[in-house]
């Protein structure tokens, strides 16, 4: 049994290492089990780490390209939240992180109905969180776990009319079969953050692999 210590993630450059002054802070949220923290690792490693130490809340960063300009991402992984007999449960954290947060990835995974209820709440959480409609961040829904077809629980129409009503991007991916869909939903959301915060200009710096 592998047992993947997550401070592995330190060997790539953290955010307070950067030589860019730009942070991008995003939040991600959803239910228990939905592979919040698969992504996360997924995203910011590259690999699928099927069976690692869990701990849900912990802060993440590495540099990256964004179209040319070198950027700190910091990703905040939340603890899942579920719905209990007084409503959502867990929900300090994560709103303390939505907050905090530039941008919102909301998760769910199609093999659980159940995750997939949850996501208004979440998005009311967010605009709650933020106040008035137009500070709402930019969030991306994502359909994780596509790789369970055989269990799917959850019709692929769903999540695209869910987050067109909500007004999110969406995404069906899986974190343990498909780097390049995670990356690129992580990434759409970087450079929406960016077309509504433009950066700095930058001086040349060192290419790190994003
Ligand atoms: P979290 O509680 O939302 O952070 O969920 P985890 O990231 O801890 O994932 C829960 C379980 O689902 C773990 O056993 C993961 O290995 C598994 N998992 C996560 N993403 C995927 C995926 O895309 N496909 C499959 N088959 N399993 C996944």
């Amino acid at each position: 049994r592998l047992v993947q210590n997550m401070s592995t993630i330190a060997e790539y450059p953290a955010a307070s290492d950067c030589t860019t002054s730009r942070v991008l802070k995003i939040a991600v949220i959803g239910g228990s089990g939905v592979g919040k923290t698969a992504l996360v690792v997924r995203f910011l490693t590259k690999r699928f780490i099927g069976d690692y130490e869990r701990n849900a809340g912990n802060l993440y960063s590495r540099e990256v390209q964004l179209d040319g300009d070198q950027v700190a991402i910091q990703v905040q992984d939340t603890p899942g939240v579920q719905v209990n007999a007084n409503g959502l449960s867990c929900t300090d954290h994560v709103t303390r992180s939505i907050q905090w947060a530039d941008a919102v990835v909301m998760v769910y995974s199609v093999t659980d109905h159940r995750s997939f209820d949850l996501i208004s709440q979440l998005h009311q959480l967010v605009s709650n969180a933020h106040g008035e409609r137009s500070n709402i961040p930019p969030i991306i829904l994502l359909a994780n776990k596509a790789d369970l077809l055989h269990v799917r629980r959850v019709d692929a129409q769903q999540g695209p009319l869910l987050a067109s009503a909500l007004g999110c991007f969406f995404y069906e991916v899986s974190a343990s079969e498909d780097y390049s869909q995670v990356h690129g939903a992580f990434h759409r959301l970087c450079r929406e953050l960016a077309k509504q915060q433009p950066l700095p200009s930058q001086p040349s710096v060192t290419t790190v692999g994003s």
